[in-house]
């Protein structure tokens, strides 16, 4: 199979192109076409290395609205080193996109920047948890328009004790049209918020 096979936009079939990928991995074979959909919950087991950053972030990049300046999708991640990872590649990603905007939020850096950030307008929000419920309690992020939500390393999120962090963000993000959940393991405590959030995910291991 071929990036350009998966029904993506032609806009990041190129870019894929452009950053040298020849064949999408199996994640990416897999959850690519199923995520295209916007409307499909996904349940990932997966872990760093097997190209779960594409396998998301393709399909938000292909859904979002790039013509809309506001938040429409968020990626909740444990760490900054991991924000600022998926960030970069994101940008690799949307190179033909030009109004595609990306904002990272995470602690240990100026609020008041990160605010600003997305004061100019972006469409896809990648933030740690901590920070994310920082700014939604100032009002310096606005939910209500958010159709996507993935959970990047879900196991490690709730092992740093973002738990009621992630139903937070999940309970207040009303017009979540699709979620999805990447995780190395799958403990208890992760299967319970798949099932109390999510509905009937389609399930991949990789
Ligand atoms: P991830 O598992 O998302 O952390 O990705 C691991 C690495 O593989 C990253 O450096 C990606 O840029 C790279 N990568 C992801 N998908 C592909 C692909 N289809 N072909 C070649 N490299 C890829």
């Amino acid at each position: 199979t071929t990036f350009d096979a998966l029904g993506l936009d032609a806009r990041l079939v190129q870019a894929t192109d452009a950053l040298g990928y020849k064949n999408p991995t199996p994640i990416q074979e897999q959850a690519i076409p199923v995520l295209l959909s916007g409307t499909k919950d996904l349940v990932g087991l997966a872990q760093t290395g097997t190209g779960k950053t594409a396998a998301f972030g393709l399909p938000l990049l292909h859904l979002v609205e790039e013509k809309q300046r506001h938040p429409q999708a968020l990626v909740v991640c444990p760490t900054r080193e991991l924000c600022l990872q998926i960030v970069t590649e994101l940008e690799g990603f949307k190179k033909f996109l030009p109004q595609m905007y990306v904002a990272a939020v995470y602690g240990g850096a100026s609020i008041g920047q990160q605010i600003r950030e997305l004061k100019r307008g972006v469409q896809i929000v990648v933030a740690t948890p901590g920070r994310l419920i920082d700014l939604i309690e100032r009002k310096a992020i606005n939910l209500e328009e958010i159709k996507y939500v993935v959970l990047d390393e879900a196991d490690e999120m709730l092992n740093m004790g973002f738990k009621d962090d992630i139903e937070f963000i999940l309970q207040n993000t009303p017009n979540r049209e699709a979620t999805w959940l990447f995780s190395a393991t799958m403990p208890p405590e992760i299967k319970r918020v798949s099932k109390r959030y999510m509905k009937e995910p389609f399930e991949i291991t990789v």
